[in-house]
């Protein structure tokens, strides 16, 4: 496992990658997207909205809601781009459709993938996942109801890396602390008409608060 860049900085850069479904955008997003800049002093990370999404079991909100959304919530942060090529591209999306689409265009890059620590239980289900681990470091977030959450997390870890044998190195941490909301959540919330508009702007950018209050997004759920 490494946790930290190697200081040799490669000469086209490095280039992070970080999706999701963004149904809608969130807080721990937002937290999650600075820290791997700033951690892993990226030149660019391209924020991802999936398309189809064949590891989602609900009907995802329409992409262009999604896209707009997450355009939205990543404003402004430097070195940060929203990337649309997933909600574009026709079927099913798979991420090594991206990262191989990014190392083409940045030859040389170093990539790095970011996902939470719900996605890394799962990652071994990913299409292809070898072939995600030959392209990219996969850099893990702890999440809140996950089995890396707590104090244990060095060793869950560690432990959970196990089975990937000596690619185990190409798994990195990514420190960001513990944060408990999930999109899920906020539909829910909102669905159910429980939470106050001053309520859902605890847990969104207040962007992404409005643009859910104007387009009437998660009320039938
Ligand atoms: P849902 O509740 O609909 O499953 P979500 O909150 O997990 O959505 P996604 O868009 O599916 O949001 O997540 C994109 C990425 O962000 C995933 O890698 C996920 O693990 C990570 N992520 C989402 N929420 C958190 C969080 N609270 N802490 C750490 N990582 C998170």
């Amino acid at each position: 496992m490494s946790s930290q860049p190697s200081s040799v900085r490669p000469a086209a850069g490095r280039i992070g990658v970080f999706g999701g479904a963004f149904d809608p955008p969130h807080n721990a997003h937002v937290a999650l997207a600075k820290a791997a800049i700033a951690q892993f002093s990226l030149d660019t990370l391209c924020v991802v909205p999936t398309g189809h999404a064949w590891h989602k079991s609900q009907a995802l909100s329409m992409p262009a809601h999604r896209l707009a959304m997450a355009k939205l919530a990543f404003e402004g942060i430097p070195h940060l781009r929203v990337d649309d090529r997933e909600v574009q591209r026709p079927g099913p999306t798979f991420t090594i459709d991206t990262l191989l689409a990014l190392q083409a265009e940045n030859p040389g890059a170093q990539l790095y993938l970011f996902i939470g620590a719900d996605q890394f239980a799962a990652f071994r289900q990913w299409h292809r996942w070898q072939d995600i681990l030959d392209l990219a470091i996969i850099c893990i977030a702890a999440r809140a109801q996950s089995t890396l959450a707590g104090a244990q997390f060095d060793a869950q870890f560690a432990a959970q890396l196990t089975v990937y044998g000596s690619h185990s190195s190409r798994f990195a941490v990514l420190d960001l602390p513990l944060m408990s909301v999930s999109a899920t959540q906020i539909r829910q919330l909102t669905a159910s008409g429980a939470a106050t508009a001053g309520e859902i702007t605890q847990l969104v950018p207040e962007a992404v608060a409005r643009y859910i209050s104007l387009h009437q997004l998660y009320r039938s759920h």
